[in-house]
């Protein structure tokens, strides 16, 4: 990118002119950071939406299996 100061050609990931050193314009990294931010709590809150069908299933399951198995023994031991 080019220097806004002095109009040095420096590389586009710098952060700073290589010439005079002023800052270069990163204002549009700014602007993005909080929509990336937005974009990850709501892929978080679909995961966990999509989550929680399979780990509901999955719980009761369990609950089935270690209640039978309670049962056979409280059976055994009577
Ligand atoms: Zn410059």
């Amino acid at each position: 990118m080019f220097c806004t100061k002095c109009g040095h050609k420096n590389k586009i990931n710098a952060n700073f002119c290589s010439k005079c050193g002023s800052k270069l314009n990163i204002i549009i990294e700014h602007d993005l950071t909080p929509k990336k931010e937005v974009k990850k709590s709501m892929s978080l809150e679909k995961i966990f939406q999509v989550i929680s069908v399979p780990l509901g299933i999955v719980l009761f399951a369990v609950a089935r299996i270690s209640l039978r198995t309670l049962f056979k023994y409280w059976f055994n031991n009577s």
